[in-house]
């Protein structure tokens, strides 16, 4: 068992796990009586104070990561979040610097803090219970009582968060209102002209900075996106194996398993897939499904970025994709209609004619 803290304040980087679980750990923290303190959302400068730490060729998000435990360090917070998410099934694993976040951390930032860190291994038998046992351990928690209602407020607060970003709402509206206790689901869903899923790790997508707000440019560009948050983990898993292949990394259903969803229904008009210069999983991930892409005729393109990635090159190829779908779109429509549809809002009304009719594909 580890040292009780005298004081009852967890830091917790904006960055990496942040994006998938913060509903959770904002329930969980705040239901036994500690505070939270959250770095600052990413800026260059958080970017560039990472970078000062970790060997150029660590991936951005591990850079970002390191970043925001600066920011919290810097700010006063000296009890920092830093879990160790090795497996989230049983041979469903992590990246080793996922796998090895605490070490990385201790060995590069030479301060004096107290990093909270339990492990989540369900190969190794380390459990999700086990987990937030030993968090809750660090701050001389131990009543299993409490500790069990602390995972309950984590869990509502996830589901509602979850409920709401299935519903179309955005990452950041939804978690606003996830953690204010708030539940706004959207009832109508905009038809427009062309459609694309995002394959990428949260804490790629919905960290602005590091997406370069990917998905509010292609909003503009009026087209709809979908993302992992949109899909359930049940279609994610089945959609997996509905492509012929096995899950292996655990941020696979983020990634294949969105990809390989819409791509199984024929809901988009392309995939993007957004990923980190240098990353091994994602390399493997965005190759397997350009080969499904392939077979199928449907568009992907592969946007890497790290900390040198310009905003004007990476709009540009956004734009050129955009371009590349809407032209597709046209000569299909055009082929399968009598009327040549010229505009974007011909498009989306030829589209909804053969929703309506059940002839889309
Ligand atoms: S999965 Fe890739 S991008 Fe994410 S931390 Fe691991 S190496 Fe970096």
């Amino acid at each position: 068992m580890q040292r009780e803290l005298s004081h009852k304040k967890v830091g917790i980087p904006r960055a990496i796990s942040y994006y998938n679980n913060y509903p959770f750990y904002y329930g969980f923290f705040t239901s036994l009586g500690i505070e939270i303190v959250l770095s600052d959302k990413t800026t260059t400068k958080i970017i560039n104070e990472g970078c000062k730490y970790v060997v150029s060729d660590t991936c951005l998000p591990i850079k970002v990561f390191t970043g925001h435990v600066v920011n919290l360090l810097d700010k006063g917070c000296d009890v920092i979040f830093v879990p160790s998410i090795q497996s989230t099934g049983y041979k469903i694993n992590n990246c080793s610097k996922i796998r090895g976040l605490p070490e990385i951390i201790r060995n590069v930032i030479n301060r004096d803090f107290k990093m909270i860190e339990p492990t989540l291994d369900k190969t190794e038998n380390i459990t999700f219970k086990d987990f937030w046992k030993n968090t809750a351990g660090y701050f001389g928690i131990t009543d299993e009582k409490v500790i069990n209602n602390a995972i309950k407020s984590g869990w509502k607060v996830y589901n509602d968060f979850i409920a709401m970003t299935k519903s179309g709402i955005g990452y950041h509206e939804a978690l606003e209102n996830a953690i204010n206790g708030k539940i706004v689901k959207k009832s109508v869903d905009i038809v427009k002209p062309l459609s694309v899923a995002i394959m990428g790790h949260g804490y790629n997508l919905f960290d602005d900075r590091i997406s370069m707000n990917i998905i509010k440019k292609l909003e503009k560009m009026d087209v709809k996106v979908y993302t992992s948050l949109n899909v359930s983990h049940k279609d994610a898993v089945d959609s997996i194996a509905g492509i012929g292949e096995i899950q292996y990394w655990a941020n696979e259903l983020e990634l294949t398993g969105t990809a390989a969803y819409y791509l199984l229904n024929n809901k988009v008009d392309g995939i993007i897939a957004l990923s980190a210069f240098g990353c091994g999983p994602d390399s493997l991930m965005v190759d397997e499904m350009m080969y499904h892409c392939k077979e199928t005729g449907m568009p992907l393109i592969h946007l890497t970025i790290d900390e040198h990635t310009g905003e004007a090159g990476f709009v540009t190829r956004l734009e050129a994709f955009v371009d590349m779908m809407m032209r597709k779109k046209r000569n299909l429509l055009n082929k399968q209609s009598a009327k040549t549809p010229k505009t974007a809002a011909e498009v989306v009304k030829i589209r909804n004619d053969k929703v309506l009719t059940g002839s889309a594909k």
